[in-house]
């Protein structure tokens, strides 16, 4: 999900949790604003100067946003109290996403997080609902429209479509019957991709229909099926991987092939990386870890460099965040990879080298493993 927010901004930071908005949402605020002041506010409250309109349509649009933003933070405000960190509140075309850092530990509080979100929302209606009461004229008119909206989004989040809050509900229920975590989350991700689904072929007999709302449940249902599919994925991963430590997959010392910095890209190239079919060799020197050459540094180089370019030229100095100590979980190894960008860490222990994890030999672990499960 990382990559799907990308192009977001952040807007402020509230109880420590920075707000961001991804720059689909202001398609939605656009059309919202819009919508409301050339049809609603016309109809429910006609006679109103123009400007009068567009004001409260965009009023609307703003309070909307603060509605979900509501929403968002009623799920991390319980989160926080089963200390998960909350990286960041996104607020995006289908909504918002509270990003967590980590999983709820257990289905109590991955049902108490889950739910506080639709409860907030239906808080909300109730208070639109009342302030609506006591207006007239187009005040009335919005605030009811909030009530509405707030009432459905609540509605909405409940249908049980992981990784939709009812979804989560859903888990926590499967989690406690079950009493295994995997399990509970691939259940779940598969009946979200089902609701997902439903929802594509409810959105396109819309269509058929002539109801624009089609187009907008076929994206969310497209949506909806992706994220689940991501979320079973990473289960199936977690799960093969849980317990398994660096040193489990790792290769050991005396097994990594390393070359020596003053040696040529072409010898790298005929006696490396053609004969062992790695994808990256470690530099060292006089029993120094320097660093890494990979493919990737040597396909920018011309070929006919190849032989007076050193390794020393071109190699990746080591950093210390590629490291990782050989007790530490083979999930954490992975993560850190995909944060780092790189395709291998050192594994350190005091100081000494004493292997190189890499992702290849993960992905090759997960691919062996998952078949004899
Ligand atoms: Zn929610």
């Amino acid at each position: 999900m990382k990559g799907l927010f990308q192009g977001s901004w952040t807007i402020g930071t509230i109880i420590g949790i920075p707000i961001r908005v991804h720059f689909t949402w202001l398609i939605i605020f656009g059309l919202i604003t819009w919508s409301l002041s050339t049809f609603y506010f016309p109809m429910v409250a006609p006679d109103l100067p123009v400007t009068s309109y567009w004001i409260k349509g965009a009023l609307a649009a703003i309070l909307l946003f603060i509605s979900v933003a509501f929403h968002e933070f009623a799920h991390s405000l319980v989160a926080m109290r089963y200390k998960i960190s909350i990286e960041s509140i996104t607020l995006f075309i289908f909504g918002g996403v509270a990003q967590m850092k980590g999983e709820p530990p257990h289905p109590k509080a991955e049902f108490e997080i889950a739910i506080a979100g639709p409860l907030s929302s239906f808080f909300l209606a109730i208070v639109f609902f009342l302030l609506s009461a006591y207006t007239v004229g187009s005040l009335n008119a919005l605030f009811y429209y909030l009530a509405q909206i707030n009432l459905i989004l609540g509605i909405f989040n409940l249908i049980p479509g992981f990784p939709m809050d009812g979804g989560r509900v859903l888990r926590a229920i499967i989690w406690q019957k079950k009493r295994n975590f995997f399990y509970a989350t691939q259940k779940a991700s598969s009946i979200g991709q089902m609701i997902a689904l439903f929802f594509i072929f409810f959105g396109i007999f819309s269509l058929l229909a002539r109801m624009p709302v089609g187009l907008w449940l076929i994206l969310i249902g497209w949506f909806l099926y992706s994220a689940a599919g991501v979320s079973y994925q990473q289960s199936t991963i977690q799960e093969v991987l849980s317990g398994i430590k660096v040193k489990d997959i790792m290769i050991k010392e005396k097994d990594i092939v390393t070359i020596s910095p003053s040696i040529t890209i072409s010898e790298v190239v005929n006696n490396y990386f053609l004969k062992y079919g790695y994808g990256g060799f470690p530099v060292v020197s006089d029993g120094k870890y320097l660093g890494i050459i990979t493919l990737k540094e040597i396909k920018d180089i011309p070929k006919n460099a190849f032989e007076d370019t050193k390794i020393s030229d071109v190699y990746v100095k080591h950093k210390k965040n590629w490291e990782i100590s050989p007790e530490e979980e083979a999930i954490k190894a992975l993560e850190t990879m995909i944060k780092e960008d790189t395709g291998r860490l050192v594994v350190k222990e005091e100081n000494k080298i004493t292997g190189l994890i890499t992702r290849n030999g993960i992905a090759r672990y997960l691919q062996i493993m998952g078949k004899i499960k």
